[in-house]
This record gives structure tokens, C-alpha cells and sequence, in this order.
């Protein structure tokens, strides 16, 4: 350990952003990456705390005090061969991850945490800038074959792994570009899709193949699947939304969030599409749902030119600190104001969709009630009330729906393969990912639900583990 005494004197300095006023004008990364002295500095601050928390709150299991110690002493190589024995895409989770590993940190217990995503987002830009993220030569392949159906973080993750292990990995992937709901669903100024580019094209020169374009299931038919490979890995996601089945519903200008976000991303690429334009320009729009989806349409709904941008959700407004409810060092419900608010809009807390009004066919307000939770009973359940006279109008030339995602789509290849599912309608599988059928398996979303890139990594890898010990023993 560097510093003992760091903490002491420095103080914890996050990511700069663009200003706002600037950002909202393009659609390009919003925070800016800090110098190399300064992530030096910020590195500086772990405390040799001694029981790291930070470790045990990643999801990927990062070997944090270790590399902020090795980027202290400016050992910036080896600081980045701990993060990629770990995480295949910390160019990702260093952007995008709401880092519980900040949450679990021990300083975090009476001081402000370590900059831990930032770190390891310097760590790895370092790295690629300095030439020390080069593809790695397999030497000896196994022979298997694999096929990982799905090419979000679940898939590709468990393709590097699978690769890394020496099998011969084929992704397949419905939609035209690689990435899942990295390319499509998370928009650029959160993540420039150059990022994900050149980490595909090392993962590409490693031997993976990538085939794009294609519905596995449906154009590539099950038993073509499972007589060419020796394993299956589903990583298709979980994709299907939770709609607002109310009055009004089929009114214009109502749209599921990942339909909004999927077009700007393609506007964004040049890439084209057949959809009509999903357009906030000029308009009142307002995002049902409080969550980071929601978040990221209301972003996208400034950068398209809205009038105004009033965002909604059901459930009461979280706390602004940690309650007794969320002790540390566990992750806390609270209330996180993401750089996409920062950028103007309202939010308003405990409100529910009563219906949808409209003229000449289009939405043009939402009816809304104010609602009240009962504290939660022994099985953890709170109830919902209606507050009484407390109906209100507000005014909506466009609606986006980001009420969250169901489960993972039946159709296709999910009912084709006929693998059991969960109670909540996911793909199914036992402690090793193996689905129903013996030499299938599934990881990320489309086993665990909507979940975090983290998770997805977390999945793909620990999946890539099982197959290859059921493929080898
Ligand atoms: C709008 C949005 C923003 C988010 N922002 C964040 C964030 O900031 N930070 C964070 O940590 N998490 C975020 N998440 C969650 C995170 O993106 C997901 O948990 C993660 O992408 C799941 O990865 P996955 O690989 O399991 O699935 P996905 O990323 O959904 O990828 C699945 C892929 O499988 C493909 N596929 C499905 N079926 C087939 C088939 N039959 N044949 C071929 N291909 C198929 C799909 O086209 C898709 O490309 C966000 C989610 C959304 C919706
Ligand atoms: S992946 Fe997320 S949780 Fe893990 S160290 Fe990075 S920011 Fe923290």
C-alpha cells in the first residue's frame, strides 16, 4: 500500500463532466476521463482497510485495493493485468457500472468513497492507449464447438472466456450490429459505440466469429443448433417490456423506451430502420418510470429537442442517504440523480397512470393519481393506495413507457427448444447454467431477469466455466 495516510489528504474528487449546456447539443460522451495524475492522486485514497468490501461488492469480484496500489506506484501494466484477469469489459463497467464496489468501501464508512469506477476506467483507457490490450494467440484449440446465442455483455463475455479455454466459439446475434443492449439500448453519451467497436474487433482477431443478422431459433432452426455444436450458450437478454394496459394505450405517440432508444442509437450510427421516427422535437414528453432506462430517455429526449421533459414513478421518492433499511456495506435504495437530470426535466415520485387522453388519434395528456405505500408487511410486500381527490392532468405530445422488462421472449428459440423456465418466465437452469436440456445453457438477463452489465459479465463468465467443465471434465 502506497500512502497510508492518503485518505487523510486527499479528498475524493469524481469524474468532470461536460457542461450542460454544451453536452445537450450532441449526442457524444458527457464525462470527461481524468489525467493520469489525478486518478494517480484519487488511487492514493484506499486505505489498506484490510477486509476489502469493495471486492465483495463487485459483482465481478475485482481485485480492487491491488490495483489502485499498483496505479498509485504508477505500475500502470500491472494494475491492468489484475483488472482483465477479472472483467472482460471494464471499458464498460467503468462508464456505465453503478459501482456497488463505491457503496462497500470501507473509507465510504465515514468519509466519501474511493473513486473506484473511475480508477478502473483509468486504468483500462491507459492501458489501450499505451498498446498493452494486444489479442492474445490460442495455441491449442479443444475441438468443441460452441455456439452463444446473444451478443449483449452475457454473451460476449462467455464467448472471450470460452475462446480463452481454446474452444471454437461462434456468436450469434439477431440484430445488424454486435453489442445487445450495449449498442442499442444504453445511448452514446454514455457510451460511444467506438468503445464497444474496439474491443469486438481484438475479440474478432482472437478467433471468435460473429455472426450478425441472424434469429437463432427461428432462421437458424434448433436442430441445425444443437447437431453443429458440441454446447449452447443462451445470452439472448430480457427484452420483454412491461406495458401500461389502460385507457388510451393505443393512442399515437405512446412507445415502449426501447424502441425510443434503439432508433436514436441507429440515427446516431447512420444505421437504418423501418420504424416510423419516434421524434421528441417540439414536444411535451413525458417517461413513465423512474429507473436508468428512463434516465436515459429523458436524456435523449433533451438532445432531440423537447419542449419540456416531466418524468414519473410509481414508487416513493427514495431517501437522499442510506437508511437503517440498506446498512453498509449493502448496496442502498436511494435516490441517485444521473447526469441526464442534471440536464433540466421534472421528476415527480408516487404517481400512477390512471389513463391516457388524446386528439385526432395522438396521446396528448396522461391522467395521474397520487398514491401512498403502506409500510411492508412480514413478507415484505407494501400496499398500494389510491389517495383520494387527488387526480391531476399533465400534458404529453409524447409518451415513453420504461416501466421495466418482464422476462426474457418465448417466442422462437426459447419455446422452439422447449427449455424449461422460471416462475417469472425466464430461461431455467441449475447451479452450473445448464438449462433443461443437457448440453444448453443460459446466462445474464435472459436467465436472471433485466439486471446490470456487472451481472451479465459476472454470468457469462461463471457459464463459460461450467460449459467448459462439462465439455472437458
Ligand atoms: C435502456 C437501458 C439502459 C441500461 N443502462 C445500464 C447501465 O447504465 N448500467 C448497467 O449496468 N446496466 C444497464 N442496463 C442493463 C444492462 O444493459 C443489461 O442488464 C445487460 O445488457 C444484459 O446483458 P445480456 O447480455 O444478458 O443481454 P442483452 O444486452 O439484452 O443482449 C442480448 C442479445 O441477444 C440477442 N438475441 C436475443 N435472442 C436472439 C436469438 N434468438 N438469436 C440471435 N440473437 C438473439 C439480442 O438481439 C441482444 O443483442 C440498461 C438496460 C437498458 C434497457
Ligand atoms: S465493475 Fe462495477 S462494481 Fe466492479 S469494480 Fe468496477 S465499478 Fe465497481
Amino acid at each position: 500500500m502506497g500512502d497510508p495516510k492518503g485518505f487523510l489528504k486527499v479528498k475524493r474528487q469524481a469524474s468532470d463532466f461536460r457542461p450542460v449546456c454544451e453536452r445537450v447539443k450532441d449526442y457524444k460522451e458527457v464525462f470527461q476521463i481524468p489525467s493520469d495524475k489525478k486518478s494517480m492522486e484519487q488511487a492514493s485514497r484506499c486505505m489498506d482497510c484490510g477486509t476489502p468490501f469493495c471486492n465483495w461488492g463487485c459483482p465481478v469480484g475485482n481485485y480492487i485495493p491491488e490495483w489502485n496500489d499498483f496505479m498509485f506506484h504508477g505500475h500502470w501494466e500491472k494494475a491492468y493485468r489484475l483488472l482483465d484477469a477479472m472483467n472482460n469489459l471494464p471499458e464498460i463497467t467503468g462508464r456505465v457500472c453503478p459501482a456497488a464496489c463505491e457503496y462497500a468501501c470501507v473509507l465510504g464508512a465515514n468519509d466519501d468513497p474511493v473513486t473506484v469506477r473511475e480508477n478502473e476506467l483509468a486504468i483500462i483507457e491507459y492501458a489501450f492507449k499505451k498498446g498493452f490490450v494486444k489479442h492474445r494467440v490460442c495455441g491449442s484449440r479443444t475441438g468443441k464447438r460452441i455456439a452463444v446465442v446473444g451478443s449483449g455483455p452475457a454473451g460476449i463475455s462467455s464467448a472471450d472466456q470460452l475462446n480463452r479455454y481454446g474452444h471454437s466459439v461462434v456468436v450469434f446475434e439477431k440484430a445488424e450490429k454486435i453489442g445487445g443492449i450495449l449498442r442499442y439500448g444504453i445511448p452514446d453519451f454514455k457510451l460511444e459505440k467506438w468503445i464497444l467497436d474496439r474491443r469486438i474487433n481484438i475479440l474478432k482477431k482472437e478467433g471468435i466469429k460473429f455472426i450478425t443478422g441472424v434469429n437463432v431459433g427461428i432462421d437458424y432452426g434448433v436442430p441445425k443448433l444443437l447437431k453443429e455444436f458440441d454446447a449452447v450458450c443462451l445470452a439472448g437478454g430480457s427484452r420483454v417490456p412491461r406495458d401500461l394496459k389502460i385507457e388510451g394505450r393505443g393512442l399515437k405517440g405512446i412507445h415502449f423506451a426501447m424502441d425510443y432508444l434503439t432508433q436514436q442509437n441507429k440515427r446516431v450510427s447512420g444505421e437504418n430502420f423501418s420504424e416510423d421516427l419516434i421524434d421528441a422535437k417540439g414536444r411535451k414528453v413525458v417517461v413513465i418510470g423512474g429507473g436508468d432506462t428512463g434516465s436515459d430517455c429523458v436524456g435523449t429526449a433533451h438532445r432531440q429537442g423537447a419542449n419540456c421533459v416531466v418524468q414519473i414513478e410509481i414508487m416513493p421518492k427514495p431517501e437522499g442517504c442510506r437508511t437503517d433499511d440498506y446498512p453498509w456495506p449493502s448496496y442502498p435504495m436511494i435516490l441517485k440523480t444521473s447526469t441526464s437530470h442534471e440536464e433540466g426535466g421534472e421528476r415527480y415520485w408516487s404517481l400512477l397512470t390512471k389513463n391516457f387522453t388524446g386528439k385526432n388519434g395522438r396521446v396528448s395528456k396522461i391522467i395521474c393519481k397520487k398514491v401512498e405505500f403502506s409500510k411492508a408487511d412480514k413478507k415484505g410486500c407494501s400496499l398500494m393506495k389510491e389517495i383520494p381527490d387527488s387526480e391531476f392532468e399533465i400534458d404529453a405530445g409524447l409518451v415513453i413507457i420504461a416501466a421495466g422488462f418482464l422476462h426474457a421472449s418465448h417466442g422462437g428459440l426459447v419455446d422452439n427448444l422447449g427449455v424449461e423456465k422460471d416462475e417469472r418466465g425466464n430461461v431455467k437452469t441449475n447451479e452450473n447454467f445448464m438449462t433443461s436440456i443437457k448440453n444448453v445453457f443460459s446466462a445474464g438477463d435472459m436467465r436472471r431477469g433485466q439486471s446490470l452489465v456487472v451481472w451479465a459479465i459476472n454470468e457469462g463468465r461463471r457459464c463459460a466455466e461450467a460449459i467448459d467443465k462439462f465439455l472437458l471434465g
